[in-house]
């Protein structure tokens, strides 16, 4: 984990752009000491932060504090001092949403505050293990053992604090094989890590077992759970709503559909790139990290398995 940072702080001290995970969201201009933990009101006693990374979600109250997702090492101390302008009380759980390093890159910084850090099984499992994100060629080492999640879950998890419930759940394999959907129940909020990206196309970890197919069920999952009054916590890009969420799934039904009958056609990952199957949605979805190509690209593979 720390020498994967050093890389990827390296890189944007030094302007080169370097592929990986953990410098996901993070441009070559990116300098911690200039990154911002920008706090959002999401309903009482529920916040997201941004930051570089992916998006914090905040639960605060009488019990404590629950932090899902922590972004990267060199950020806790901003994240610390963003919760404290929130409530007085102890960060007492962190919840990783998956096991990408722009989402657990602090863990082990609360691991080691005394922070209990819940996930799912596979969470666990490719944080100890390390490995490499194909798509960006990026070498994860196994974390320290600070890092890794202590309690972990098969299916779903509640908290039981702040007055309410904090019901987690594991998806089909989607972005990673480890996801989870996080559903502040009485608040009408939920937090979906990478399965969202509002408003940009999504990376999906196909060498972390995730798939098209996978996004696209998690996502009608949850839209079947809201109304038009949630609030969305996305991995990434802004707050969001059910509206929001039911044009991303779309587009995620379009480009499959275009890439389907080309991989099914025998097509190689070049010809599927040269045939554009995402032009129709590139004005409006190809504003994020992830570029057309890119996601013609991810689609292929996952569609290829
Ligand atoms: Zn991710």
């Amino acid at each position: 984990m720390d020498r994967l940072m050093d890389r990827c702080t390296r890189s944007i001290l030094t302007g080169i752009v370097i592929a990986g995970a953990l410098c996901l969201p993070v441009s070559a201009q990116t300098d911690w000491s200039q990154v911002e933990i920008k706090t959002i009101a999401v309903a009482p006693g529920i916040y997201m932060l941004e930051g570089a990374g992916g998006n914090i979600g905040v639960s605060a109250g009488d019990d404590g504090v629950v932090l899902i997702d922590d972004q990267f090492a060199p950020l806790t101390d901003k994240i610390r001092d963003a919760v404290t302008k929130i409530s007085d009380q102890p960060i007492r759980f962190l919840f990783n949403t998956h096991w990408h390093s722009d989402h657990t890159g602090g863990n082990e910084n609360f691991g080691k505050a005394d922070t209990l850090l819940v996930a799912h099984d596979n969470v666990r499992k490719r944080l100890k293990a390390g490995g490499v994100v194909d798509f960006f060629k990026s070498d994860n080492p196994p974390a320290p053992e600070a890092a890794l999640p202590v309690v972990t879950f098969d299916q779903t998890v509640t908290f039981h604090l702040n007055g309410g419930e904090i019901h987690a759940f594991h998806v089909p394999p989607a972005h990673t094989d480890g996801d989870a959907v996080i559903h502040f129940r009485q608040d009408n909020v939920v937090h979906m890590g990478d399965l969202y990206f509002n408003g940009m196309y999504p990376f999906i970890d196909y060498s972390s077992g995730g798939s098209i197919d996978g996004m696209i069920a998690a996502a009608d999952r949850v839209l079947t759970m809201i109304d038009d009054d949630t609030h969305i916590i996305p991995g990434h890009g802004p707050l969001s709503n059910r509206s929001e969420l039911a044009a991303y799934v779309e587009m995620l039904r379009g480009v499959r559909a275009a890439i389907a009958p080309l991989v099914d056609a025998g097509m190689s990952l070049e010809e599927v790139i040269a045939a554009k199957p995402t032009a129709a949605f590139d004005e409006t979805w190809a504003k994020g990290f992830i570029p057309a190509d890119g996601f013609a690209k991810i689609v292929f593979h996952t569609l290829k398995k």
